[in-house]
């Protein structure tokens, strides 16, 4: 982290300067003035709520851009959010920040949170910032709203239902072997491209949203496709099937794994997609295709839901149908 410029100003000023114009958007939040912010109840409506937390050196490297620290944080709680089907509203951002760290760096951060703020339609409605003699660390509370009970669940799937993921999958994972110089055989934009997916995952705000009454079971891919399949089989009482040969990859990815075939792993189990995961019934085809058309998010069937087996998991099969033994917590390549 940088600590050149001026020191930061008291958390008042720091406040006022820096977080108090992402808050034009409620004024309930009070222009960050007061002790809470009020929001109205709206009849009809769930308020969606979820938190993630990133520890510098955990979550990303301490010398990461400022801006693009605060945008990831931003869009991975989006991502929790758009997976339950909820629109986002509010942000509330508890912030850590080591001694020293400098004006500079702040101002960064916050414009990175604007940028986002402005592309999301939220507002940061309050939150606290602190001193800390540890490592930078973050925490954000999302807010969205659904129409009541309607919002979308882990525990929905049942056996028969197709397996959908959004997007394409393996891109997070494979991104951060490129932010790490690993994988120098491949063209540079390749690189470029799954770094920046890596850096700046784009959360399906607008999917998320169009998937309820359609998606029975849904959530966002973050600590790996089978592993996040596995949650909601756990949930939900099944088991499932994903056909290796179908789960889709970028044209970086697909690159990189022709490279070397070992990456095919990485794909299936490694994290920081941010796509949604989501099951339908087996004749809602037409549905998820003109779904696909309207918001321009590819939709992939990856496998399909099955009666809980002993397992009561998560198994891979490859072109042949031929189950690929999963070691535990990983998965073995071909
Ligand atoms: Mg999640």
């Amino acid at each position: 982290m940088s600590t050149t410029g001026a020191q930061a100003p008291d958390e008042f000023g720091l406040i006022a300067e820096l977080f108090a114009p992402l808050s034009a958007g409620c004024p309930g939040a009070l222009n960050l003035t007061d002790d809470a912010a009020f929001l109205a109840a709206e009849p009809g409506f769930d308020t969606v709520a979820t938190m993630d937390a990133m520890v510098a050196g955990v979550h990303f490297l301490p010398d990461d851009p400022p801006e693009l620290i605060a945008r990831k944080l931003v869009r991975v709680n989006l991502s929790d959010l758009a997976a339950k089907g909820a629109v986002p509203r509010h942000l509330m951002l508890a912030a850590a920040f080591p001694k020293g760290t400098g004006m500079d760096w702040l101002r960064a951060f916050a414009e990175g949170l604007r940028q986002d703020v402005e592309e999301f339609g939220v507002s940061l409605i309050g939150g606290d910032t602190v001193a800390t003699p540890g490592p930078l660390t973050l925490s954000l509370t999302a807010l969205g709203r659904v129409e009541a009970g309607r919002g979308l669940r882990r525990s929905g799937a049942v056996p028969g239902d197709h397996v959908y993921v959004s997007g394409s999958i393996g891109d997070g994972a494979l991104g951060l072997l490129a932010v790490q110089g690993r994988l120098a055989g491949l063209p540079p934009d390749a690189v470029a491209t799954l770094a920046g997916r890596y850096r700046l995952p784009q959360p399906r705000i607008v999917l998320g949203p169009a998937l309820v009454g359609l998606a029975r079971a849904s959530m966002d891919v973050s600590d790996g496709l089978v592993q996040d399949l596995g949650h909601i089989c756990r949930v939900s009482g099944v088991s499932a099937v994903i056909e290796a040969e179908r789960v889709p990859l970028s044209d970086a990815a697909r690159a990189a794994v022709a490279m070397d075939q070992s990456l095919l792993a990485l794909v299936l189990t490694g994290g920081d997609d941010y796509e949604l995961l989501f099951t339908v019934p087996a004749g809602a085809a037409r549905g998820i295709e003109s779904l696909a058309r309207r918001t321009g998010v590819a939709l992939t069937r990856i496998g399909r839901i099955e009666a809980a087996t002993q397992a009561a998991g998560v198994s891979v099969v490859d072109a042949d149908g031929v189950v690929v033994p999963l070691p535990r917590g990983g998965w073995r390549h071909f």
